[in-house]
């Protein structure tokens, strides 16, 4: 695979950065992950708009024009696979001596490489997963887009350790989200997920959802979740770009409804597959 970093293509196994990149030293930096159905970019706009966003918050001017990174990106798609791939950038805030505050002129770091895109196992879709919920542990900036993971991992392996597919998070007894996907639940009736704040990441795929719900008469409300919801919801769904939207139909080892991909899944989860099929067309 080739892979774009700091202006040039170049094979992925033979880019480097250096160890005193902030990004390897800190986790000083910020990222996104773009699906490409049929060599088009999904929602770009979006992914270009929140990536600024991050890099607002944390302080660090965006390195290239929204022209720019669509170019990259497109070079970057066009010397990869044929097939559905999802790209992943970051920016770090560059190499510098190793001190906490911000480094004088330093060049941040670009990088862009390009995976294959793995369609949802249909297993997934057919029968659901679980999901645990533990306590959301991570810090108070949670709308940014932070490359720094570390209580994501963890919290994502002890649910992997559980035999379930993701942790779903609460603060004081709400849903956040999960551990890198965002929640949405189906409660008397209504889909709701909680506000975009900063307790959460704003999701590309959770503000589609939100979207194709108004588009299609689908009432959605976004307001907090307590765990007694969630513990009754009659479906739970979680949304990211590389796992669209998956039904969980067991939440701490008991069945949530009837242990089965829920009715509003299935009409949202083919109204979503409409769209991206669309895309790909048009
Ligand atoms: N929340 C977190 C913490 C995530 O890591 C992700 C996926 N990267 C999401 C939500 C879902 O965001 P998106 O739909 O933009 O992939």
């Amino acid at each position: 695979p080739i892979c774009y970093l700091n202006g040039d293509y170049q094979p992925l196994d033979e880019a480097c950065v250096p160890v005193l990149d902030r990004g390897f030293i800190f986790g000083d930096g910020v990222y996104e992950v773009i699906p490409v159905y049929a060599g088009k970019p999904f929602r770009l706009d979006h992914h270009l708009e929140r990536l600024n966003d991050s890099l607002n918050n944390i302080y660090l001017a965006n390195p290239l024009s929204d022209e720019q990174w669509t170019r990259i990106i497109q070079q970057v798609i066009m010397h990869n696979a044929e097939g559905d791939q999802s790209i992943y950038l970051q920016v770090t805030r560059g190499v510098a001596k190793r001190d906490h505050g911000f480094p004088g002129e330093t060049r941040p770091t670009v990088f862009v490489m390009s995976n294959p895109f793995s369609a949802v196992d249909t297993k997934l879709l057919e029968e659901g997963v679980g999901a645990i919920t533990l306590e959301d542990i991570r810090w108070q900036y949670c709308h940014i887009k932070s490359i720094a993971l570390l209580p994501n991992i963890l919290l994502r392996q002890q649910a992997l350790n559980a035999g379930a597919a993701e942790a779903i998070l609460l603060k004081a007894d709400k849903v956040t989200e999960g551990a890198a996907s965002n929640v949405f639940a189906v409660l008397d009736g209504k889909l709701v997920t909680p506000p975009k704040g900063e307790c959460l990441l704003p999701g590309i795929t959770r503000d589609l959802v939100v979207e194709l719900a108004d588009k299609h008469d689908i009432a959605c409300e976004q307001r907090d979740i307590s765990r007694e919801e969630l513990l009754h919801a009659a479906e739970i769904w979680i949304t990211s770009s590389t796992r669209e939207i998956l039904p969980v139909t067991h939440l701490d080892g008991h069945p949530v409804g009837d242990g089965l991909p829920g009715p509003l899944w299935q009409k949202m989860y083919a109204i979503y597959q409409d769209h991206k099929n669309e895309l790909r067309q048009a």
